[in-house]
Order: structure tokens, then C-alpha cells, then sequence
């Protein structure tokens, strides 16, 4: 019989993710999941739901830039593509460059929940 006394909080929500591919996201969404296990009392696939929701909507949100040279600002979206040799950059608009590009923080990098 499965006895889940056996295994950590973690290795539990290692296990419900267990099909998903290695990332950065994912060490996150364990990671989340794991405080609301331990601080808010939440059931491990309950967590790993709220979790990897929480983290889809992050990919979501695009980031938005500003050029310090022109003081352009808009999203990621909008820089265009440009290349130089054999590599391809995202690149102001008006500058055509990224070197004065900086990143403007989404709402704050707090939790919602
Ligand atoms: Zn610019």
C-alpha cells in the first residue's frame, strides 16, 4: 500500500510533477507549492494546481521595457528583431539597439496568494 508518511512534502510534489521536463519554472512551482503546503495548510495536489497556475500566469504577463537612450517604453513584443553576424536581437524600435534596453518591473514580484 502507498504510504505517503514515507516521503517528504516535497518529494510528494516532485511526484505530482513528476511529467514535467526540468526548468527553472518548475523549481518554482515546487518551491510555491511547498510554502503553501507548510504555510497555508493546503493538500499536496491542491499546492501543485494552485502552483503551477500561479506560474502560468507569470509566462503570461509580458515584460515591459524602456530605452534609456530614446526613452521608449512598451512590451517585449513590440522591440524589433534585428541581427548583427549570425545573431538575432530584440532591439529598440527607434535605436536599433539593446544596449540601452531595461527591463520595468510587472506588479511587483509578490505573491498574489
Ligand atoms: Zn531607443
Amino acid at each position: 500500500m502507498f504510504n505517503a508518511n514515507k516521503y517528504s512534502t516535497k518529494e510528494l510534489i516532485e511526484m505530482e510533477l513528476r511529467d514535467m521536463p526540468y526548468s527553472e519554472t518548475k523549481d518554482n512551482i515546487v518551491g510555491f507549492a511547498l510554502q503553501l503546503v507548510e504555510n497555508e495548510a493546503y493538500y499536496v495536489a491542491e499546492a501543485v494546481a494552485e502552483a503551477i497556475l500561479h506560474y502560468k500566469d507569470d509566462e503570461n504577463d509580458t515584460q515591459s521595457v524602456q530605452c534609456n537612450m530614446c526613452m521608449w517604453r512598451g512590451d517585449e513584443e513590440e522591440l524589433t528583431l534585428e541581427k548583427e553576424e549570425d545573431e538575432t536581437f530584440k532591439a529598440c524600435p527607434n535605436c536599433k539597439t539593446d544596449a540601452y534596453l531595461m527591463d520595468l518591473p510587472v506588479g511587483g514580484v509578490q505573491c498574489k496568494a
